[in-house]
């Protein structure tokens, strides 16, 4: 033995102290000893745990024996050994049974040291299997409480352990053993359906991991993992199984799979499924030389739903409307929601370009029945823009887009389904351009104005100015309302330039009026969009205080689909206009495609007949039934008619005599310059 020991002796006697601690060097120990001869003195010497302590048994204060009780009773395991030079083989059996390790004469001191060797190998292995049983607790304990299910089955299947989860899990138990045991632990059914061919490769030496579900445990989902348990020949001798329940994973792992797959509102595959599914198509496609179409479906006009009704009723509306389309489709195109009222179709196969012409006329049928919302119906169309690969495209990005392109073209175009085609890409990256155009005319002061006079049909004389905006491009020269307007207004861009024209209107009338001509009002058109503008009213007011004219000096013309949209904000805007004194015409009338009751709702003092009547008088019968049944009725509602686009004087005569109160057209003028405009006023005046 290698390490110092430390020795306590318990002797009276000094020399005999020393005979012992001589006796152990010379038997080639190394050796600290320390000698007591009371209690107190040993029990503060064994707080320093010595390796061995060598005993006397009696002692003047202390013995053998009362050594041994204190040891004892601290639970501690030094080994004691008596050394003694009187005792006899009765003392020696008692000392022996109270705990003595063995006794030693003092004339043989010899024996001593390997009797020290023998009983510190012996407190050595006691200690490990201390530890090892103490480990073995602990590690029973953590099986027992833990929530996996744990057993042990021997190579023929029958259980040897199962901890409470595996009971309480697979109803089967140890001591409960069924006569089909043979299971590994399992219900029979279980086992038959599941375990068995698992279990076979397990006992064949190999760990297999697993999961399965099954009825008879209720469908939950386990995972299951199996190891040998190999003896020292390394053969398998039984099988380890830990079985997890990890059905609430799985469950959540779907939800989450569900949630990134489909849209939550409609159920239907969502715009990353759909993706998904259109690159495998185009995929295939490559590869079979097959085709695949894309038909964007964007719903028109549904915002007013939205915003009228509320969000709730919207995605009520969405989801009806998505429930129609599926049916529609049937099961061999796939309907995925974009977002928003967006929706796409991809169809595969042989002959695509049929059937996507034939799913935009199913859709279209399944929205023309109206859709209740909160008990009202609503009339829904839809855009379709259609893409087919690999004609238009071949990869996904570029089938979306041009689809895309598509819809908005039938969107713009009224028409319910385009097909793309590269028309199409040429007609927006001018129309962009045009925007990107407009942007800079307003900066750079290419606008400026043309006006052209009302006439009061009766007296011949101008009573008010249009206002008409025109745009001097720099390159493409003038470029008509009917191309850049319609631009403005979906870029949002018709905001600022409203603006710019109500402002210089406003100053053109106060120069007319400045230079003594007759206060006539001053006509602006305003589309949509500004109507809609929170500050529209103050952007009125705005123009009006800055060049000191009454509102009474101005009209704004408004067409009537801008009108009936947003009706209720549209009424108070309407409202705080009319209290500056400001009138509302309401232009093109007749074109719009609402019921007239907002005619009586909202606060309007004139209604502008469409030019499209006007060109047909005075004989088209149809036109002329229309104009009479218009002029009728503003005279009923108290409204003051205005004719648009009196070309002839047949026209005149015909207006004149329905009771028409006031005319435009080339009949009177052109939309003429400010300086013409006036030599104009005084024509009039003179004749
Ligand atoms: P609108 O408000 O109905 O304006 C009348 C249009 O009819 C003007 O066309 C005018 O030149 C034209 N017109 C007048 N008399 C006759 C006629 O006898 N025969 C024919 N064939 N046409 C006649 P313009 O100036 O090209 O304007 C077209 C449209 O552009 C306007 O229709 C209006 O909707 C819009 N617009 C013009 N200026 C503005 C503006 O400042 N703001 C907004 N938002 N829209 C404007
Ligand atoms: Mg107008
Ligand atoms: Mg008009």
């Amino acid at each position: 033995m290698d390490r110092r020991l430390s020795i306590l002796i318990v002797d009276d006697c000094e020399d005999d102290a020393v005979l012992e601690a001589a006796a152990l060097t010379r038997s080639g120990l190394k050796v600290d000893c320390q000698r007591v001869e009371d209690e107190r003195s040993f029990l503060q010497a064994l707080q320093r745990l010595p390796d061995v302590v060598l005993c006397d048994h009696a002692l003047p204060s202390f013995s053998g024996k009362r050594a041994l009780q204190l040891l004892n009773e601290r639970g501690s395991d030094i080994p004691l050994i008596v050394v003694s030079g009187t005792l006899d083989t009765a003392d020696a059996i008692g000392l022996m049974r109270a705990g003595a390790r063995d006794v030693v004469p003092k004339q043989g001191l010899a024996l001593l040291a390997p009797m020290i060797q023998r009983e510190l190998a012996g407190t050595e292995t006691r200690r490990a299997q201390q530890r090892d049983a103490a480990a073995l607790r602990q590690l029973q304990r953590a099986v027992e409480s833990t929530d996996d299910c744990v057993a042990t089955v021997n190579r023929s299947g029958v259980l040897l352990y199962a901890n409470p989860a595996w009971t309480a899990r697979f109803g089967t138990a140890v001591d409960g053993r069924k006569p089909e045991d043979g299971c590994a632990g399992f219900p029979p059914a279980v086992y038959r359906a599941v375990i068995a061919s698992q279990f076979e490769r397990c006992t064949d030496g190999e760990s297999v991991r697993f999961e399965f579900c099954h009825a008879e445990i209720a469908g939950h989902t386990m995972n299951c993992v199996m190891t040998p348990i190999l003896d020292s020949g390394r053969r398998t001798t039984g099988v380890a199984i830990v079985a997890r329940d990890v059905s609430e994973r799985r469950r959540a792992e779907q939800r989450l799979e569900v949630l990134a797959t489909a849209d939550p509102l409609t159920g239907l595959p969502n715009r990353h499924t759909f993706r998904n599914a259109l690159e495998r198509a185009l995929e295939t496609g490559r590869a079979g030389g097959v085709q695949a179409a894309v038909l964007l479906i964007d719903l028109d006009k549904f915002k007013e739903i939205n915003d009228s009704l509320g969000h709730a009723a919207g995605d009520e509306a969405l989801v009806a409307l998505a429930q129609r389309m599926r049916v529609a489709l049937g099961t061999d195109a796939l309907l995925a929601r974009l977002g928003g009222d967006e929706f796409a179709v991809l169809i595969e196969g042989a002959g695509v370009r049929a059937m996507a012409t034939a799913a935009a006329a199913s859709i279209a049928a399944a929205l023309h029945e109206p859709i209740v919302c909160v008990g009202r119906p609503y009339h829904l169309s839809a855009s379709i823009g259609i893409a087919i690969a690999p004609n238009d495209a071949d990869n996904a990005a570029e089938m979306m887009r041009k689809a895309d392109l598509a819809m908005y073209a039938a969107k713009r175009g009224g028409s319910g389904a385009e097909r793309y085609s590269p028309k199409l890409s040429r007609h927006l990256e001018q129309r962009l351009q045009l925007v990107h155009d407009l942007r800079a005319a307003l900066a750079q002061g290419q606008f400026h104005l043309r006006f052209q006079p009302l006439v009061d049909l009766a007296r011949g004389e101008t009573v008010g100015a249009e206002a008409l905006l025109r745009w001097q491009h720099p390159e493409l020269g003038d470029v008509a309302p009917a191309r850049f307007i319609p631009v403005a207004e979906e870029s949002g861009l018709i905001v600022p330039i409203g603006a710019w024209v109500l402002d210089a209107a406003c100053r053109q009338a106060r120069e007319w009026r400045d230079q003594g001509q007759p206060a006539f009002t001053m006509s602006v058109n305003v589309a949509a969009v500004q109507l809609h503008q929170r500050d529209f009213v103050a952007v009125v007011r705005a123009a009006l205080d800055a060049h000191g004219l009454p509102g009474t000096a101005l009209e704004l013309e408004i067409t009537e689909g801008a009108l009936v949209e947003n009706d209720r904000t549209t009424l108070e805007t309407l409202g705080a206009l009319r209290a500056l004194g400001v009138k509302i015409a309401v232009d093109d009338f007749g074109t719009g495609w609402s019921s007239l009751s907002y005619l009586s709702r909202l606060p309007i003092d004139r209604l502008k007949v469409d030019r499209s009547f006007i060109s047909g008088l005075p004989k088209d019968p149809k036109s002329a039934a229309i104009t009479r049944a218009v002029l009728t009725m503003a005279q009923g509602l108290g409204l003051e008619t205005v004719a648009e686009g009196i070309e002839h004087a047949d026209q005149l005569e015909f207006l004149r005599a329905a009771g028409c109160q006031v005319g435009q057209g080339f009949l009177f003028s052109r939309p003429l310059d400010p300086a013409a405009f006036a030599a104009q006023l005084v024509r009039r005046a003179a004749a």
